[in-house]
């Protein structure tokens, strides 16, 4: 759904601009232009910036300092998310990309920490960018001579929508960077899903006063931030919720068994694998070879989007081996149900094949990850001989195992079981 483009990169880090920025950009610079008189009346009064406002309003000056001073401030909302960023990787967390976009900036991470002191440094660290890159705005300010009116109004301005923007994002409206830190704060003395969820719900509200507010004042970028929080508090609580929820929950839990599998061969025809689709209801089907050697070997999973790529009359010429993805997306049977969620997000797809490595040495001399995590760093290699296909999980299995496990009242008992 975001359509982005990189433009460079950043301590290693890619910049991404999004199309949506695109449009805001131009706005940003409008709105600055057509209130430049009006704000440097009001620099003039604050800080003595003894802008001449007859010079700054004439001919295409407005516009020209509009943009101006809106390109500097996303300068220093990539910054702010700079400070996230390397904090993070500080840490250990990858980032993926900082990406701006119609409400600022976002920095990526594949993943969050869940220990508040880290969660606390990482929160923080965007807004005290911004204090710090407003203050150095204002240092240029001063030595900017009078007489330079333009830079003197675009560095003042700077100066005060830095420290303005590091003022907003300290609101406790969670996912924003204040309701992060409130997290982190609750998360001192509660479980970490349970701090989630109590930070997400005064997000919410936050985010329903700041609706108001903006419809009173016909704000719409900041009704717009207000959607924003609310779908994003709600979207990022229920991650949360889920993960606690799969705390002890193992990929072999919830995968549907190989004995429970429906498989087919390669030589099969895509005519028949469709029709075997429409009489099972299943979408997916690893492909086993029978034949030869390797009885039973896995050789691929084929999909209906992959059968759909051959035209109807053309399905009986075309076999399985044909149109089936080899490029194979495993997981090992012991992995955690919430590893197997991120990763069909990450790579998008609706199932993984679960496999079982049949020398465990072997797991063990493989390189661990980066930030010295135990995690088996075999997870992300292509299927090798030895794999055994021991099952298969989608996102249906995993859906129904959450309901489940939701109703049947798992999430308080592992919770309870945190604390104490
Ligand atoms: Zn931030």
């Amino acid at each position: 759904m975001l359509r982005s483009f990189r433009i460079g990169s950043l301590f290693g880090i890619p910049i991404k601009l999004d199309i949506t920025f695109l449009l805001v950009l131009p706005l940003f610079a409008y709105l600055i232009g057509s209130q430049i008189s009006d704000v440097s009346d009001i620099l003039n009064t604050t800080l003595g910036a003894g802008i001449d406002i007859g010079y700054i309003t004439s001919g295409v000056n407005p516009w020209l300092f509009g943009l101006a001073a809106a390109l500097g401030l996303f300068v220093g909302v990539v910054l702010h998310e700079l400070g996230h960023s390397l904090t993070a990787r500080r840490y250990g967390f990858p980032i993926d990309s900082i990406t701006l976009w119609l409400f600022g900036g976002v920095a990526s991470f594949t993943e969050m920490p869940e220990d508040w002191r880290q969660e606390f440094a990482i929160s923080i660290a965007g807004p005290i960018v911004s204090v710090l890159v407003g203050v150095g705005s204002f240092v240029l300010f001063t030595v900017t001579p009078v007489g330079f009116d333009g830079a003197r109004f675009v560095l003042s301005y700077l100066a005060i929508l830095n420290i303005a923007l590091a003022a907003f994002n300290m609101l406790p409206a969670f996912p924003m960077d204040g309701g992060r830190v409130l997290r982190a704060f609750l998360a001192r003395s509660r479980p970490y899903a349970q701090a989630t969820q109590q930070a997400a719900s005064i997000g919410k509200f936050l985010a329903v006063l700041m609706g108001l507010f903006g419809l009173l004042q016909f704000n719409i970028i900041l009704i717009g931030i207000a959607f924003f929080v609310y779908i994003a508090a709600s979207s990022e609580a229920q991650q949360v919720t889920m993960k606690a929820a799969f705390q002890d929950v193992t990929v072999a839990d919830i995968m549907t068994p190989a004995g429970n599998l429906h498989t087919v061969s390669p030589e099969t025809s895509v005519a028949e694998l469709v029709q075997r689709m429409f009489s099972e209801r299943h979408t997916g089907y690893p492909v086993i070879d029978t034949s030869g050697f390797d009885n039973g070997r896995l050789v691929g999973l084929v999909t209906l989007s992959d059968a759909r790529e051959i035209k109807p009359v053309e399905r009986d010429a075309y076999t399985v081996e044909e149109i089936m993805t080899t490029d194979l997306q495993t997981i090992s049977a012991d992995s955690d149900a919430m590893t197997a969620i991120e990763r069909m997000r990450e790579h998008n797809i609706g199932r993984l094949l679960v496999v079982e490595r049949q020398s465990p040495t072997q797991t063990q001399t493989q390189p661990l990850g980066t930030d010295g995590s135990t995690e088996p760093a075999t997870e992300l290699r292509e299927p090798q001989e030895g794999d055994d296909l021991v099952g298969l999980i989608s996102r249906s299995d995993v859906m129904t195992a959450f309901d489940i496990v939701q109703k049947s009242g798992a999430v308080g008992l592992s919770q309870t079981q945190r604390a104490d």
